[in-house]
């Protein structure tokens, strides 16, 4: 009964619900597939059996619309009394004493909390190579990265070592992640699900999210995630509706812009024909497909990496060595506390985190923060308005997720600039601050996953999730496991 086809919410729901099986044996099942794979794929950075069974226990007693499923959540999302360590050295030993309202909201629909996930530091980077505790590993070519940053949420998935996962997107980590492993992600809309307990890279950008074996799953977890919390300012307090009936194979007459700007230079041959074939069958299906314009798409990853480095410069402050996890202790008793907190900071932060902070106290200093940190507000404005411009005549945006399939470790750790333009895709998305999932789209010749996106209207998850379900219903792109 239990083989890995089965292992998706919507399939286990079932199962339970026909006592074929019971959530231990799922979970057993996972234990033994972990203890097989792990070593090799790395997206776990922590998981404790013990307490998962215990809590199986307490599950039988619940009811709740995850009841008995086990879902993955990335190591920057607060678990009660768990390490939350933002794969970073400096927040090693640190155990939040509190939920994050996500957190809260899957365990009141009886999901088992299921291991905390591999991740790029602070959510820094696009591969999970940043990671204090060493990169995940791609299950379709363990030579190749992840994507990031949630790379591990995303690996865990794909490789059916656990059944869904949440992940954190600033400008791509749950959609090119998602894109790269071959699985579902999505980015909801700014305001739509509770930032609070996510550990703060760019307030303004982030968003929790799922990410799935497929489009049903997305939607089921959705329903439980999003909503308004009086906790997080930011959290927009509009109904949820039930994404799940939004599942309907009908796409007829559906108006889908195709940005002229996402198929120029840089895009990987395998990419393009991947989306080009798509959108083929999209127009079979009866969509209209037709080109348009997104005029500041050029200025998207400057502007993204101007605010996006200020914000975290600022949340990172807080990390000092007195309040959270690691402190120094090579510190002589006549150091005064400057001395104290730049050693501690210098120990406990990692390369490409001190590069954000760096940047991000530079954009912001007085003399330039005119120059740099106001000017890409403006242009972040006129990103913003770009969409609402193209929203007017179209119902979603197709683009691909990343310009490039999986890529190989190491091949750009050296070269932030050429990492930093993986994002080029999703970035816009998060400026704007509208939802976009990533779904699989093709394969390369070397059997490695493509995946496209699509961009909706601000709380417009629905239309996202209908076009995105009747694609991969008529594919079988979302069947494919990797061999491992
Ligand atoms: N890769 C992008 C960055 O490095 C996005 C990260 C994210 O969405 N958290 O900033």
């Amino acid at each position: 009964m239990l083989e890995r086809e089965n292992l998706k919410i919507h399939r286990l729901l079932e199962l339970y619900k026909e006592e074929k099986i019971v959530p231990e044996e799922v979970v057993n099942f996972l234990f033994s597939r972990i203890e097989k794979i792990e070593p090799k794929i790395k997206a776990f950075v922590y998981l404790n059996k013990e307490k998962i069974l215990k809590e199986l226990e307490n599950i039988s007693k619940k009811n709740g619309k995850l009841k008995g499923i086990p879902i993955t959540v990335k190591d920057n999302i607060c678990v009660r009394n768990e390490p939350t360590t933002c794969a970073s050295k400096i927040l090693s030993g640190f155990a939040p004493p509190y939920d994050a309202t996500v957190i809260e909201r899957l365990r009141k629909e009886g999901a088992i909390l299921f291991g905390k996930a591999n991740m790029d530091e602070f959510a820094f980077g696009s591969s999970c190579e940043t990671s204090f505790y060493g990169p995940t590993y791609n299950p379709w070519d363990l030579s190749c990265v992840p994507g990031g940053s949630s790379g591990g949420s995303a690996a865990a998935v794909a490789s059916d070592e656990t059944i869904a996962s949440l992940g954190s997107d600033t400008g791509g980590s749950i959609r090119q992640p998602a894109s790269l492993c071959g699985v579902v992600g999505l980015k909801p809309t700014y305001g739509r699900v509770s930032r609070y307990g996510l550990v703060a890279f760019a307030s303004s950008l982030d968003q929790i999210g799922p990410i799935t074996k497929d489009v049903e799953d997305c939607a089921i977890l959705m329903n439980v995630l999003a909503g308004y919390d009086e906790r997080d300012s930011t959290s927009v307090n509009i109904p949820v509706p039930d994404y799940t009936r939004a599942l309907v194979k009908e796409i007829k007459g559906m108006k889908i812009g195709m940005p002229r700007e996402y198929f120029l230079e840089g895009i990987n041959k395998e990419v393009k024909k991947a989306i080009e074939e798509a959108i083929v069958l999209i127009k079979d299906l009866g969509a209209e497909v037709k080109e348009i314009s997104l005029p500041h798409t050029e200025y998207a990853v400057a502007t993204y990496y101007i605010i996006a480095t200020a914000e975290a410069s600022s949340n990172l402050a807080r990390f000092d060595g007195v309040q959270y996890g690691y402190r120094t202790k090579n510190i002589s008793p006549e150091a005064d506390i400057i001395q104290f907190y730049s050693r501690t900071r210098k120990e406990g932060f990692g390369n490409e985190a001190k590069r954000r902070i760096i940047l991000g106290t530079y954009v912001l200093s007085r003399g330039y923060y005119d120059a740099y940190y106001l000017r890409a507000l403006k242009v972040r404005t006129l990103i913003r308005k770009d969409f609402e411009d193209v929203f007017k005549e179209c119902d979603l945006i197709i683009t691909p997720t990343s310009p490039t399939p999986p890529f190989k470790l190491g091949e750009k750790l050296e070269d932030p600039l050429s990492m930093y333009l993986s994002d080029i895709y999703t970035i816009s998305a998060n400026l704007a601050g509208i939802p976009a999932i990533s779904l699989p789209c093709g394969f390369t010749q070397e059997g490695l996953p493509i995946g496209m996106q699509i961009m909706g209207k601000p709380f417009d998850e629905e239309t996202i999730f209908r076009f995105a379900y009747t694609y991969e219903q008529n594919t079988d792109w979302h069947l494919k496991k990797p061999p491992i």
